[in-house]
């Protein structure tokens, strides 16, 4: 979170008002003789793929678009299984569904991420590709990931919606794996609204995914748009020039948005680690969130629930944990419930290790605008707990 903070009439209006001004061509392709030669969503692409350093992105209608699209670009077959892990949103999986292939999810670590050591256990010969979720804005253990996955021939994609800007080791997330995906939701790092983007390495895979998201449009420039021609199959999930304008002011943002996140997580984190019983989340070495929510560990799920109770009391809001039901703890999603129905085939639905870590987890939502005194009262109110549960 949060570029809403950010948003003016200074900026964000004054990029919409440039449409009206040349033209107002709010859809991505043609219209050439009304439009200016003013291509906003292209532009988007080019400046978001050159501030993550990568050669190819695409915007989107959305994150969920953008995960639909680069599984699109895999021609995943009915039997072919795609591996995510079990905290995630759960349009990572809807994604994996809506593609026609078999949702797995594994175990999460102290990262909160992928467990390397169950994602050995559940590959299969039917696993064609991983996305990789870098929950709330931080990595998990990427480098044993890929190299199980360069072994064992797995595709990575990297579901990058919490973590634009971030980085491990100098490389932006979602520029690691083969694709990235990214949202602009209004809770994500910048936002369009609704809106996504994909990063990718190979020209073939971008072009692929371009066609594929305009129902299979070359956009060929030797004919006009009604008499294109196409080389595969597609769907809609084009993102509009409104869309990119208010993106187009939002990424000059990015920056602004990441040093405040970094400044006031960090005030966060050093209060509570001068309590001994708390662990912080595990964070990588040599990796730099984009602390879009800090999470601290309680010892038992008694403490956590206590510490979210007295905080909540205090107005103090938390994000997601410990509570982590309905829509981002695969237990607790009905869509996988349905999809054994449907085809009987074997899933994982039983996440032990998982549920024990986040159910002690505390998540607190990191804002660019930060009540000084958060810190402090985070600070005493948990402490205050564990000295009473003692
Ligand atoms: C937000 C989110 C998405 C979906 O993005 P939308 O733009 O809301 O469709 C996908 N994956 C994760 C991990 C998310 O947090």
């Amino acid at each position: 979170m949060p570029g809403y903070e950010l948003i003016n009439k200074k900026d964000e209006l004054a990029e919409i008002k440039k449409i009206f001004n040349n033209g107002s061509v709010f859809f991505r392709y043609g219209f050439k003789n009304i439009r200016n030669n003013k291509y906003l969503v292209s532009e988007f692409e080019k400046k978001f793929s050159k501030k993550l350093r990568s050669k190819y992105a695409l915007a989107v209608s959305s994150g969920t678009a953008a995960l639909r699209v680069a599984l699109a670009v895999l021609n995943l077959k009915a039997d072919d299984e795609v591996i995510t892990q079990s905290f995630t949103f759960v349009a990572t999986v809807e994604a994996i569904i809506e593609s026609g292939a078999i949702p797995k999810c594994v175990e999460i670590d102290d990262t909160l991420n992928m467990d390397p050591n169950d994602l050995i256990k559940k590959i299969s010969k039917k696993t064609k590709a991983i996305i990789l979720v870098h929950m709330l804005g931080s990595p998990g253990r990427i480098d044993k990931i890929l190299k199980i996955c360069k072994k064992n021939n797995i595709i990575v994609i990297e579901d990058t919606a919490w973590g634009l800007g971030a980085t491990y080791k100098k490389r932006y997330l979602g520029t690691i794996g083969r694709m990235g995906t990214f949202s602009f939701d209004y809770a994500k790092m910048i936002t369009t609204g609704e809106g996504g983007m994909l990063l990718f390495k190979s020209k073939k895979d971008f072009l692929k995914a371009k066609a594929w998201h305009d129902h299979g449009h070359d956009n060929n420039p030797k004919f006009p748009r009604w008499e294109d021609t196409r080389s595969n199959s597609g769907f809609n999930f084009r993102m509009s020039e409104l869309q990119a304008a208010v993106g187009l002011a939002q990424l000059r943002k990015l920056d602004q948005v990441l040093k405040f996140h970094k400044i006031n997580s960090s005030k966060i984190f050093n209060k509570i680690k001068n309590i001994s019983e708390v662990k912080i989340r595990h964070i990588p070495l040599k990796s730099s969130p984009s602390n879009d929510a800090f999470i601290f560990i309680l010892p038992t799920k008694k403490l956590a629930k206590i510490c979210k109770m007295n905080l909540n009391k205090n107005k103090i809001s938390t994000k997601i944990l410990p509570e982590a039901k309905t829509w981002h703890f695969c237990k607790y999603w009905a869509h996988m419930y349905e999809l054994k129905k449907a085809n009987k085939k074997k899933l994982y639905y039983s996440f032990p290790k998982s549920e024990n870590i986040l159910s002690r987890c505390i998540s607190i939502s990191i804002n660019c605008k930060m009540n000084k005194s958060l810190p402090n009262m985070i600070y005493s109110i948990v402490n205050k707990v564990l000295l009473s549960e003692k």
